[in-house]
């Protein structure tokens, strides 16, 4: 017999994550009620993963539940915000028990690294479709914007870029090689980078998380901050698995980090006076930040090879409504 909605919620997501003290009440009644710390303010994000538009259809739903997640405390982090609860809607086209197994191992796996609770949701029938809504919270008047950088700031990026936009351009085919799996890896199970976001906090001037790719994003950094920017397109930090699949003769080399998408990495920008302090955080994170360029008084995005040679982009990263270039 097909298991039923209560007892769906009850065996898969009742006790799938941590309890935490800020909980009055979790799963089971109308609504969830949690207590928030004086001095603190509450971040809250959603997004929705639509199965064949967020993820190739057939992707392992151990993957669809890990990324579901991420993508949200993405935000998060981009906004320098501690995770603390989590919503899931989840729209299923059949109870598929080894499915609905799967699919809560990867989202709490990554919701008991992160220490966010599961407190409510919604489970309906139709095609599938997942949205999370995440709570997170900041010191009063601390959280990471996009519109605090300001001309002369450095540009910085956060790891690798390319891997994913690698992996979602050949997702019909096997994932043959330990590169091309590599790839898949960053495509399936983004890691968003809580940590930075948190310690960039009273460092950045601003900040976003590369969901659609580093130009667009980075574009929307600087239309919220009224300023353009400078990129060093040759310094931009290609993921390892991406450099073994292209080289720079490639137009995949400049296309895939610049404007993929799928990263989850931060780009956040830091004034002069704050850069040292920067260096110090790759060593004591063990994260990659690489600066690439800087932003200026202008509009726009100029982009530029190390010699000082202009570069034309293929593309403009992602979106949903505009026919891709
Ligand atoms: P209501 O009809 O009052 O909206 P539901 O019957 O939809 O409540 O849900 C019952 C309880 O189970 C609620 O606490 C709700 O937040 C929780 N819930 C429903 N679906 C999920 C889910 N997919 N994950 C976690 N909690 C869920
Ligand atoms: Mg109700």
């Amino acid at each position: 017999m097909p298991i039923g909605e209560f007892d769906l919620i009850a065996q898969y997501f009742a006790g799938l994550t941590p309890d935490r003290d800020d909980i009055r009440l979790g799963i089971g009644d109308d609504a969830a009620v949690v207590s928030v710390p004086p001095g603190q303010e509450l971040v809250i994000a959603v997004d929705t993963l639509v199965a064949g538009v967020h993820f190739p259809a057939g992707t392992d739903p151990r993957a669809i539940g890990h990324k579901a997640l991420a993508v949200n405390l993405s935000d998060l982090a981009a906004m320098g915000a501690e995770p603390a609860w989590a919503l899931l809607a989840l729209t299923l086209p059949e109870a598929d028990e080894a499915w609905l197994a799967a699919f809560a191992a990867g989202f709490g796996r990554l919701a008991r690294d992160s220490e966010i609770a599961l407190i409510g949701g919604d489970t309906t029938r139709g095609p599938l479709s997942v949205t999370v809504t995440v709570h997170g919270r900041v010191p009063e008047g601390q959280a990471l914007t996009r519109s605090g950088a300001r001309p002369g700031d450095a540009i910085y990026i956060s790891g690798g870029l390319g891997a994913a936009a690698a992996a979602l351009a050949s997702s019909d085919s096997p994932a043959d090689s330990e590169a091309r799996q590599a790839c898949r890896a960053r495509l399936d199970y983004p890691e968003p980078r809580l940590a930075l976001g948190q310690a960039l906090c009273g460092l950045a001037s601003a900040a976003i998380d590369i969901s659609d790719g580093l130009l667009a994003d980075l574009g929307h950094l600087c239309r919220s901050s009224s300023a353009g920017a400078e990129i060093d397109v040759d310094a931009v930090p290609r993921h390892p698995a991406l450099t073994q699949l292209v080289t720079g003769d490639d137009v995949a080399w400049y296309d895939w980090p610049l404007a993929g998408g799928d990263d989850y990495e931060l780009c956040f920008t830091v004034s002069g006076e704050k850069e040292p302090k920067i260096n110090m955080l790759t060593e004591t994170l063990g994260i990659a930040l690489t600066r690439i360029g800087r932003i200026t008084a202008g509009e726009g995005l100029v982009l530029q090879h190390a010699d000082g040679g202009g570069y034309q982009a293929h593309g403009k990263g992602y979106q949903h409504f505009a026919p891709q270039s």
